[in-house]
């Protein structure tokens, strides 16, 4: 099992089906994590004001921080990205939202156009021809749409851990996204059963897919469900060999 993999899923308590019952743990020291989360996004409100915004994937991390905004009365926008691919239990969690904390999430879609013409062009399967051709598919219906997201914002929050992969080991609280904007990220040091222990004592909407061993949901055709002793990141992309990144939180 890799340092990435996820803990407590052991074969018995798999069988469960629940991620709550499979993961959530509560430590000693998540309510000192919880306090310092908070005061993060505080900070980062006062700081930033109307340029901040919280770009969610809706997967439970971002659940997590959006909880964090609205139960400590934030004024931070929360927005996120409708590929077009996600699947229904995804979407499914925007009327959650509102229904639960009163917020509305902006979202954000990429441009027909582009897709249409990238289809014709490409295929819609696409993603599985080669690496660069599911990058091009990210950066249609990602990276372009997450480009309009933070158009005009001089600061985005995100719900990256550094547990979720070797290539997030070293994420920041608080880091330059290469784009000249700051990148917060509250729950960097957070482990995943501290995730679903915050999910547990907070009633946090999450997606059921969830409880389907899917801990890293994206876009359908692009996420499987992971085994026992796999990777947090495993279910994407599985077919590559590739760092499991769309592009979203690249420097450049
Ligand atoms: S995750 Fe898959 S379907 Fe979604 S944008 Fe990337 S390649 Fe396309």
């Amino acid at each position: 099992m890799s340092s990435s993999a996820l803990p407590w899923a052991t074969p018995a308590a798999a069988t469960a089906g629940n991620a709550i019952a499979l993961y959530a743990r509560w430590s000693p020291a998540l309510d000192a994590k919880i306090e310092a989360a908070v005061q993060r996004l505080r900070e980062a409100s006062i700081a930033h004001g109307q340029g901040l915004v919280q770009s969610s994937s809706l997967g439970v991390e971002d659940m997590v921080v959006t909880d964090l905004i609205a139960r400590h009365q934030l004024p931070i926008d929360i927005a996120t990205l409708d590929t077009g691919k996600l699947h229904p239990e995804t979407l499914g969690l925007l009327p959650r939202i509102q229904a639960q904390y009163g917020r509305d999430v902006a979202v954000f879609q990429p441009k027909q156009e582009h897709v249409i013409a990238f289809v014709q062009r490409e295929g819609e399967d696409a993603m599985f021809k080669s690496i660069e051709l599911r990058k091009a598919c990210c950066g249609v219906r990602k990276l372009e749409p997450l480009g309009r997201m933070l158009a005009g914002r001089s600061a985005w929050i995100t719900g990256l851990r550094r547990e979720q992969s070797g290539a997030r080991a070293e994420v920041a609280f608080d880091e330059d996204d290469g784009q000249g904007r700051r990148k917060i990220s509250p729950i960097a040091d957070w482990t995943w059963a501290e995730v679903w222990a915050y999910v547990e004592r907070f009633a946090v909407p999450t997606n059921p897919l969830h409880d389907q061993f899917m801990p890293s949901i994206g876009c359908a055709p692009c996420t499987r469900a992971i085994a026992v002793g796999e990777d947090f990141r495993a279910g994407r992309w599985w077919w590559e060999d590739s760092s499991k990144e769309c592009g979203l939180h690249a420097k450049s």
